[in-house]
């Protein structure tokens, strides 16, 4: 092969591509327009290529260059020999009573995860995952049971709002404003599996696609990023995603805390909320969400209610009661719901909105903190199946 020209000027030494066909879907603009030169396209040219297959690929929905109508039929076919557009492959597609629709969903590797859509009136949120598994060990938590597999890249992750979108027959018809408030995905949470700040940068670099107005183009105040309180990055998710945060406080002293919540024996409830007081006035958002699981005789009283109310004095927030969703084996109760009344009311009197989460698409294990429950169960089965047949 000729040597290249060697040169002053080192944006014209060729760069080098990966081996094999590089996946567009999740690459920043600037990672995109990189990738674009190096496969060819002309620098002065660059910028405005990747506006043009970006908006294709994220802001109508496309997959092949084919259909890239506005590039010519030449750059078209340079593309396809470079570029793949891929989002992950949904698995199965489960329907509940109430309309939640949770996608089990096949990641490189074969690793699965899990993405609920869940239905709401004049609009709909999605709860994507982060992570295959999670480190953290919450008590209550189903996902906190799985060990850790690996996080997911920014293709994973923003590709788990596409395939909701090709499930939902989302995508803009020609000529059609995109901006269009009334989707049926309108809002997204990062509440699936994981602990979305020990994946910061993909978590990051997805959400910035999701937020972009020549992509998916939500608003940063329709995403919403729920941490079990990573003190140290919640500075940088005000700074470097300015989306809305949420924070499952769970428990009103550092010794309940500790056992539901391990991480605040790293972290403890002074430093969380330290950090919180910050993020509103950094990040240019409303309220924090503080979520609080209601657990029988564990951190239900009204002197946790009132106790909560003191520690989060001066912090613009609202309380998200989560009532706990039951998975086999699972070491807690349910409150009541006089209790959870209770204590929403004691909130609610201190001037502090204090919604009870209705649990949807519990018949498909697809309420918060259920998720990995399927894959587990699938997975044991086929074990079984290959232990019968000889094979385990
Ligand atoms: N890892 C992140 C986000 C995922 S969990 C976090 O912990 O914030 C989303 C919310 O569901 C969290 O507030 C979590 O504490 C809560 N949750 C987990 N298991 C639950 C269960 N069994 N019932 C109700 N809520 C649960
Ligand atoms: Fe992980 Fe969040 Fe579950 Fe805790 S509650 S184990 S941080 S997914």
């Amino acid at each position: 092969m000729a040597q290249a020209p060697i040169t002053q000027d080192v944006l014209t030494i060729p760069r080098k591509l990966p081996e094999g066909p590089l996946n567009l879907v999740g690459l920043t603009r600037a990672a995109l327009t990189e990738a674009l030169i190096t496969a060819g396209t002309p620098e002065r040219q660059a910028k405005m290529r990747c506006g043009q297959i970006w908006q294709w690929i994220y802001q109508k929905g496309v997959r092949s260059f084919a259909d890239m109508t506005n590039l010519s039929k030449e750059y078209r076919a340079l593309m396809a020999e470079h570029f793949v557009i891929e989002v992950p492959e949904v698995v199965t597609r489960e329907v509940s009573e109430d309309g939640t629709r949770k996608y089990l969903v096949r990641i490189a590797g074969g690793h699965e995860v899990e993405t609920v859509y869940i239905p709401e009136e004049g609009r709909g949120t999605l709860c994507i995952s982060s992570q295959v598994g999670c480190t953290l060990t919450c008590s209550f938590c189903h996902t906190g049971t799985q060990k850790l597999v690996r996080n997911l890249t920014p293709a994973e992750i923003v590709g788990q709002v596409m395939l909701a979108r090709d499930d939902l027959g989302e995508w803009p018809e020609p000529g059609k404003n995109p901006h269009d408030e009334t989707r049926l995905l309108s809002n997204i949470v990062l509440m699936g599996m994981g602990e979305p700040l020990y994946n910061f940068e993909a978590v990051r670099d997805a959400m910035k696609i999701a937020m972009d107005p020549e992509g998916i183009s939500l608003s940063r105040r329709r995403i919403t990023l729920s941490t079990s309180g990573v003190v140290p990055e919640i500075g940088r998710t005000a700074e470097e995603i300015g989306c809305l945060l949420a924070v499952s406080f769970h428990a009103t002293t550092d010794e309940v805390r500790n056992t539901l919540v391990p991480i605040n024996k790293r972290w403890n409830i002074a430093e969380l909320l330290e950090a919180l007081r910050t993020y509103p006035k950094a990040s240019n958002s409303e309220r924090i969400t503080f979520e609080y699981v209601m657990l029988k005789d564990v951190n239900d009283s009204d002197e946790d209610a009132h106790r909560l109310i003191e520690l989060i004095r001066g912090i613009p927030a609202k309380i998200n009661l989560i009532p706990f969703n039951e998975w086999p084996g699972a070491p807690y109760e349910r409150s009541s719901n006089n209790r959870i009344r209770a204590f929403a009311d004691i909130i609610y009197k201190a001037g502090y909105a204090s919604p009870i989460r209705k649990p949807r698409g519990e018949d498909i294990m697809a309420a918060c903190g259920q998720l990995k429950s399927a894959t587990e169960r699938a997975r044991k089965s086929r074990r079984q199946i290959e232990k019968e047949a000889g094979l385990g």
